[in-house]
């Protein structure tokens, strides 16, 4: 079986070709992503408008792409997957267009994917988690852990408060004067900082439930940066790795709680596992701290690699193999509706004239 993926609900247009032979083994036969960072890079953030249109110029290249490296013809694709939300509306309505077209033109069913459940599905397309784990999601629009018992089958256990951790990442980086995306900009200045030089909070730390918030650790960074104006190298470099400590402490500390939950409900899971996944799932110090906090708890650590854990479409393509193996897909998929806001745990996407 062998699904086209498209996915254009941010700032990276892609495609890509997966597929699943007779012994259930998935291969990425082709991973296509544009990245728009340098359109958005001026404005220090990503533009919804400039989004929306570079989608529509990339779409068409990046499809061919995808299908040209994979070797794929369309009477070889049986199915097409698409990001039906959440994320930017614009770049949503241009890639569910674009996928309906192609369905309509090669007679294929459409599958459409919620694009946070192409992060939570990805570490089985690398074969590192089998149905039930627990989901450590944290990228730039989400800070979530659920529990995954099944495609489809999520319960959200924690979520930010206010802050995405990757927004804080951003956010941090903005203010002391990193380029855009920020997230990879801190991980790299935080590797020659000093880590205990600023003392910042670890929002929520010992607090029965189990959810995160990071804007107080962004003014408390903010604070700290005033105090010192202006900023060397080092005072950057420094303000980067105590950020990056309180982070990972208060990871630790907040995840901790959900591992602890899962052994009470899954008791029966000889070797419970964590996966980790998003984009700021590409951080090191995330990893490293996750991976030991599972060493400690006697659960398994998975991380997808570095490529698979930001944007692209493979995951959007192995979430749409998936729910095609399921047997989750059905005929209202050409009516479905592109969803700005759709939380991972509310199920498939809405139809149009559906009365919503
Ligand atoms: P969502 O998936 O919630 O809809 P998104 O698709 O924009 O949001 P991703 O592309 O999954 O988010 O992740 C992007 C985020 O990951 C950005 O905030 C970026 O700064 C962060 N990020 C990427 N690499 C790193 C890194 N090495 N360290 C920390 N953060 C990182
Ligand atoms: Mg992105
Ligand atoms: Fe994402």
């Amino acid at each position: 079986t062998t699904v086209l993926g498209i996915e254009a609900s941010c700032d990276e247009t892609a495609a890509s070709v997966v597929s699943l032979d007779a012994n259930g083994v998935p291969a990425i036969r082709s991973n296509a992503v544009l990245s728009q960072i340098a359109d958005h890079a001026a404005f220090g953030g990503v533009v919804p408008e400039i989004a929306a249109r570079a989608h529509v110029e990339a779409l068409d290249g990046i499809i061919g792409t995808a299908m040209r490296e994979a070797g794929a013809t369309r009477d070889g694709i049986d199915a097409i997957a698409v990001t039906a939300g959440p994320g930017l509306i614009g770049g949503l309505i241009a890639g569910l267009m674009t996928a309906k077209a192609l369905a309509a033109a090669w007679g294929k069913p459409l599958i459409p994917v919620s694009h946070l459940e192409g992060h939570a599905l990805t570490a089985r397309l690398t074969g590192q988690a089998e149905f039930p784990f627990l989901l450590l999601l944290v990228s730039g629009g989400h800070t979530q852990i659920v529990r995954v018992a099944g495609v489809g089958d999520y319960q959200r256990w924690g979520t930010t408060i206010d802050d995405a951790l990757g927004e804080a990442f951003d956010k941090t980086a903005k203010l002391l004067g990193l380029p855009y995306p920020g997230g990879p900009e801190v991980e790299k200045a935080a590797a020659t900082g000093d880590a205990s030089r600023f003392a910042l909070p670890r929002p929520l730390r010992g607090e029965a439930r189990p959810d995160f918030s990071f804007s107080g650790l962004k003014t408390a960074v903010r604070q700290a940066a005033t105090a010192i104006a202006p900023l060397s190298g080092q005072d950057v470099a420094d303000i980067c790795a105590s950020f990056q400590r309180a982070i990972c402490e208060t990871l630790a500390d907040r995840v901790a709680r959900s591992l602890g939950r899962f052994r009470t409900e899954y008791p029966g899971v000889d070797e419970p596992v964590l996966v980790v996944a998003g984009g700021v799932a590409a951080n090191r110090a995330v990893r490293a701290t996750l991976e030991s906090l599972c060493a400690d708890q006697g659960f398994r650590f998975a991380a997808p690699p570095m490529a698979l854990c930001t944007d692209n479409a493979a995951m959007i393509a192995w979430a749409g193999l998936e729910r095609l193996r399921a047997g989750l897909t059905d005929e209202t998929a050409m009516d479905v509706a592109p969803r700005s806001r759709w939380p991972l745990d509310e199920g498939s996407a809405p139809v149009f004239g559906a009365g919503k």
